[in-house]
């Protein structure tokens, strides 16, 4: 019969080797998520210097309307001048006038343009740095994740030797119904008895449960199937 402390020790043991090896499963898939964080910084930083450029190409090509608004104005002059009639000279100073207008709301345009394309200039070491950033926290965890998995893998290898030599002390014939409970359930194929019942599923041993668990024969629990222990340190 196994002695109720070394079935709190299989319980444990279970646990704790559930426990490795979900940090052993967790370590890649954290591992993706800050490969995904690299390529968002990645791809901010290739959409902010395309933004940028056309920000700036935005900026040159209202430069170039400017340029041929003020060479119209010029030449309007030039024709204001030489009006051969007051009507004439009328149309032409009231174009001159229109295209004036214009150049001064296309000059706001421009400088409005040039301080947001000043703005986001000064945000390039931001984009760069935030890339940096993320690709030294990936190698970072990443380092830190293959020495933390050796360790894991040697706690595996060694609370693996450990469950079978305790489970070497449980009878057949509750091993079967315990082999199949921890195949479908890990850990929790075990629960401690605490107040008088199931650990698992709280339902009330009986009586006579208990008095049987004392005396040392391995049992189940009848709502849950759990193998039940008592827990002496609890
Ligand atoms: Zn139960």
């Amino acid at each position: 019969m196994p002695a109720t402390n070394s079935l709190r020790q299989l319980h444990l043991t279970h646990q704790q080797l559930e426990d490795a090896r979900q940090q052993l499963e967790r370590g890649p898939i954290q591992i993706k998520a800050r490969e995904s964080i690299v390529r968002k910084r990645e791809q901010d930083l290739v959409d902010y210097h395309a933004e940028l450029k056309r920000q700036k190409m935005f900026a040159d090509s209202k430069s170039l309307d400017l340029n041929a608004l003020e060479k119209k104005i010029v030449d309007l002059k030039v024709k204001l001048n030489s009006a051969s009639s007051n009507r004439e000279f009328d149309i032409f100073k009231e174009q001159i006038r229109a295209d004036e207008m214009a150049m001064s709301v296309l000059e706001d345009e421009i400088l409005e343009i040039i301080d947001r394309v000043d703005t986001e200039t000064a945000k390039q070491a931001d984009y760069e740095q935030a890339v940096v950033k993320a690709k030294e926290e990936l190698d970072s965890f990443r380092s830190q994740f293959e020495s933390k998995s050796r360790d894991l893998q040697d706690s595996i290898k060694d609370l693996e030797r450990h469950l079978a030599s305790l489970e070497s002390l449980l009878p057949s014939e509750p091993k079967q119904q315990y082999r199949r409970l921890v195949a479908s359930r890990g850990a929790k194929a075990m629960s401690a008895v605490s107040n008088g019942a199931c650990g698992n599923c709280y339902v009330n041993l009986t009586a006579q449960q208990r008095i049987q668990i004392k005396t040392g024969i391995v049992l189940f629990c009848s709502s849950c199937g759990s193998l039940l222990y008592i827990d002496e340190t609890l």
